[in-house]
């Protein structure tokens, strides 16, 4: 076996495809492979795959970016005919190693995409010595392939998350699959237009909007017109954690407030926001402590406890009432800042009553927002909305990336 055989054996090559030349330069570290097929052989029309397969008409050449061998960098560099089809007429044919205008190689593409879902692109393009947009649209190719090919059939719990794409840049929603706990769909913006994208989304793939029955979201109004008017056989619930947010801003700008006739209320932020099962025994005697005070901080966190207390309901009437009682005493607190927060809690009361109901949060998705984030950071360096959207599909999407075979 000659070296030329070897490498067509380590390609996969058939015929009619056979390896014409071998050339190796140490001192440039490339690995040239010249391919070129059998005289007088047909190939199939890339249009029709017409089974005997066309004559020639002529060929033009071409080179690909292969794996590296071993420090080389390797090329494949092939004479590529172009076809002539009795219906399409000339075609530049496809060939078995590589995706139609890819200046890669099928094995390339696929470790490329193997490592970007490990790793930063910009560390892959390093690593692989390949150039980092045309990295991103290789990924971009293949993720809009695997999503085009996800079932979202028994998509019927949506959550709606914003995040910022930088601080204090535009935002994008992503859409998710509350069962699967996966991003189905990313939009850029957060209005009642970013819904109607995922209402078109839906359609494209010929789901019926009123498969989803049920969307959390936080109460940020142009979501809640959105779903109104796209997916008006939901249900809208609110998120329950973002619901304590609000609350807990309520109780900081209390207690900030406070700081200044109570110095002992300094630095004690998070005891009063953090969730008591998460904190250490330390922590949870200083709240103890710190709660006893009759402080106005205290008397907040006092009507937020008890707010918790919402999430526990299992009949609906029960829950509303126990919700009138809580915003009573809320509003009658004389605390501002907790009045304020009750009275936004009065005009959700609806979609925050429906948890009793759907029992959905946004939780899963605030999960994936971790996940998110990370991929914001692989996506560091290049801020176009698809390559973000592309790699939040990766990350978060739960896809299936059909990897490149063949050669
Ligand atoms: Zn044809």
């Amino acid at each position: 076996m000659d070296e030329k055989q070897l490498f067509g054996l380590a390609l996969g090559l058939t015929p009619p495809w056979f390896i014409d030349k071998v050339a190796f330069d140490p001192g440039q570290k490339r690995l040239d492979l010249f391919l070129d097929f059998q005289r007088g052989s047909k190939f199939p029309c890339p249009e029709c795959a017409s089974g005997e397969g066309c004559p020639v008409h002529d060929t033009t050449e071409k080179t690909w970016r292969h794996l590296d061998f071993f420090q080389h960098q390797a090329f494949l560099t092939a004479r590529v005919p172009r076809i002539e089809c009795p219906t399409h007429g000339v075609r530049l044919s496809n060939v078995p190693w590589a995706r139609p205008g890819s200046g890669f190689t099928l094995l390339f593409e696929a470790l490329a995409l193997l490592m970007c879902q490990q790793m930063p692109v910009s560390g892959v393009a390093k690593v692989m010595q390949a150039n980092a947009n045309t990295l991103w649209r290789l990924l971009t190719h293949y993720v809009d392939k695997a999503v085009e090919k996800a079932d979202y059939s028994d998509v019927e719990d949506v959550g709606a998350d914003e995040c910022a794409q930088r601080k204090g840049h535009e935002y994008i929603t992503t859409f998710c699959d509350l069962g699967q706990s996966r991003v189905v769909f990313v939009a850029e913006g957060r209005r009642k237009d970013t819904v109607k994208k995922f209402g078109t989304f839906l359609d494209r793939r010929g789901i019926p909007r009123e498969q989803v029955r049920n969307f959390c979201a936080d109460m940020w109004e142009p979501y809640r017109l959105g779903i109104t008017e796209v997916f008006p056989d939901a249900e809208l619930t609110y998120d329950r954690y973002h619901v304590m947010t609000l609350f807990n801003r309520a109780i900081d700008l209390v207690r900030r407030k406070e700081v200044r006739s109570v110095p002992l209320l300094k630095n004690s932020r998070w005891l009063w926001l953090r969730s008591q099962r998460k904190m250490t025994g330390n922590q949870r005697s200083d709240l103890a402590w710190l709660s006893r005070l009759d402080t106005r901080t205290g008397k907040a966190y006092q009507i937020k406890l008890t707010l918790q207390r919402l999430w526990n309901y299992t009949d609906r009437g029960d829950a509303e009432l126990f919700l009138k009682k809580w915003y009573f005493w809320a509003t009658h607190s004389r605390l501002e800042p907790v009045i304020e927060a009750a009275k936004t809690i009065r005009r959700h009361w609806k979609g925050i009553l429906q948890f009793v109901d759907s029992r959905i949060t946004t939780g899963i998705v605030e999960g994936l927002n971790s996940k998110i984030k990370t991929a914001m950071k692989r996506a560091y360096g290049f801020k176009s909305f698809e390559y973000l959207r592309t790699i939040i599909y990766l990350v978060a999407g739960k896809i299936n990336i059909p990897l490149p075979t063949q050669c």
